[in-house]
């Protein structure tokens, strides 16, 4: 599909498209490509070591150019990070404006399309295959990233697996342990993944997996996208991409894989296996304990000529947007079935793109911004503060929020907490006078605290009015600011007297 027709079928072009360029095989790349053309890529052409350097310069770098390591611990293999640590830069990718990015990523979310299977021959991740005497220390440059982390992590695996009893695929980032040869500790959450691994366990059976690392951001997205169980995120990441995505089958196992990933590590989580995991670095910037977990059983490395491996530094920009921004679309959508005047949402930074949820609401009866926050509660465990406000604050800007607090909440009247839901078990302030031992089921409890900061739907003339100056947004400044400062040099100059 071109760029031409691509637009006529509602698809964005995309501006890092290779001209003719069949856009479900944009690549990432294609995407290094664009970033280093417009200066957003910094070349460390040094020898880093995997541990702990390479992420510090990665996380220095977060959020203004992408990393590339081209000597990352003695390995040939480059490393890069951070190529989608900001929201303009994911907009950028989608081929949308910014005010545009969740209503496109709701819309290929509902609208998914199928994967293209292509043969070996034309999918580049197989070009070069491992499946004897695999030492993935060897093969690959894996890094170790925070200081307290039990050694090295594969943090940008997009882990596929098929529904044992349906067939049909998952997608999902976990974080991996890599702890011998081949092997490997993964943490699974209670979602789909999980309980793919649960029904192959009971059946005695091992669950196929792979892991894809190097994909472009489109795909990365996709795989972060909150859907039903038995919705298959690679194919949202087509409907992404404005055209099927090419999958390639594994080269030891039934599972599918993008063919244009970089790498793929190929294996099965084994049966009633649990190895110790952890501690390690999680996005709200505090560790996760060593427990035991899933063991992944290594089978098979499949890698593109001259691959490049992506690591995401854990906590920072790369990361925090990556599960903010599909979250967000989800959050937003759900908002919207009860109250269709919600009209935009955002999950700040500090909140750790997870926990602090900001609504723009057109209020129309009083008492309805209450409802949103009670709606916002139940639409995730991992929100705990909501706030509320008018379609005059931008939910985007922490300035702005904070001002509608100052100027339109009271506590008495407009607070609501909900004290013992379920929160996020990461939340190291859920764990607050419990056992280090807590069973699972007792972790997380938290409470929910929800700020109304709307303003009355009629109000005393002036009082809730915000004061803007008629003209501040249309004056011309380029036509009104002289080129130089000639004119008040010529005043500084001037004899006073
Ligand atoms: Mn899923």
């Amino acid at each position: 599909m071109n760029t031409r027709d691509a637009a006529t079928n509602g698809i964005p072009p995309f501006a890092w498209a290779p001209k003719g360029a069949d856009t479900g095989s944009l690549s990432l790349r294609d995407w290094l490509a664009h970033l280093a053309q417009t200066g957003r890529v910094a070349t460390i052409d040094k020898p880093v070591a995997l541990e702990h350097e390479l992420a510090a310069i990665a996380k220095r770098l977060d959020g203004t150019q992408a990393a590339f390591f081209t000597q990352p611990g003695g390995h040939a293999m480059p490393v890069v990070s951070g190529f989608m640590s900001k929201r303009a830069w994911i907009a950028e990718a989608m081929g949308v404006d910014e005010s545009a990015l969740l209503a496109r990523f709701s819309a290929a979310a509902a609208a998914p399309l199928e994967s293209k299977l292509v043969g070996r021959e034309d999918a580049p991740c197989q070009q070069v295959v491992h499946t004897s005497d695999i030492d993935l220390h060897a093969l690959l440059p894996i890094p170790t990233h925070s200081e307290h982390d039990n050694g090295p992590y594969i943090t940008a695996g997009l882990v596929i697996a098929r529904n044992p009893r349906t067939g049909v695929q998952n997608v999902s980032i976990n974080r991996i342990q890599v702890h011998g040869r081949d092997r490997m500790a993964i943490l699974l959450l209670p979602r789909h993944l999980y309980a793919f691994q649960r029904a192959a366990e009971e059946a005695g059976d091992a669950l196929d997996v792979a892991i894809a690392i190097g994909v472009d951001p489109l795909t990365m997205l996709a795989s972060q996208a909150i859907t039903p169980i038995d919705h298959d995120e690679l194919e949202i990441a087509g409907a992404l991409h404005g055209a099927p995505l090419p999958v390639a089958q594994c080269v030891t196992n039934g599972v599918h894989v993008p063919a244009f990933a970089e790498i793929v590590i190929e294996g099965r989580i084994l049966p009633n296996v649990r190895e110790p995991e952890g501690p390690f670095g999680e996005f709200p910037k505090y560790y996760s304990a060593k427990e035991a977990r899933e063991v992944i059983e290594v089978t098979a490395v499949t890698h593109r000529r001259d691959p490049v491996f992506h690591t995401i530094i854990p906590a920072e920009m790369e990361h925090l947007l990556l599960g903010g921004i599909p979250r967000e679309a989800t959050l937003l959508a759900h908002l919207q079935r009860s109250h269709p005047a919600v009209k935009d949402v955002h999950l700040s930074v500090g909140g750790v793109c997870r926990y602090h949820l900001w609504v723009q609401f057109d209020k129309k009866r009083e008492g309805e911004a209450k409802n949103v926050i009670l709606c916002a509660f139940g639409a995730h465990y991992d929100i705990k503060q909501v706030v509320v406000v008018d379609t005059d604050v931008d939910v985007h800007d922490p300035a702005e929020i904070e001002w509608a607090i100052a100027t339109r909440f009271q506590a008495d009247r407009d607070l609501v907490v909900i004290d013992g839901a379920q929160g996020s078990p990461l939340d190291p302030s859920t764990t607050v006078g419990q056992p280090d031992d807590a069973p699972a089921h007792l972790q997380g409890v938290s409470a929910k605290m929800g700020l109304d900061a709307t303003r009355p739907v009629v109000y005393p003339a002036h009082v809730f009015t915000r004061v803007r100056i008629p003209g501040q947004d249309t004056v011309d400044l380029d036509a009104l600011v002289a080129a130089d400062n000639r004119a008040f040099d010529a005043y500084l100059s001037r004899d006073h007297g």
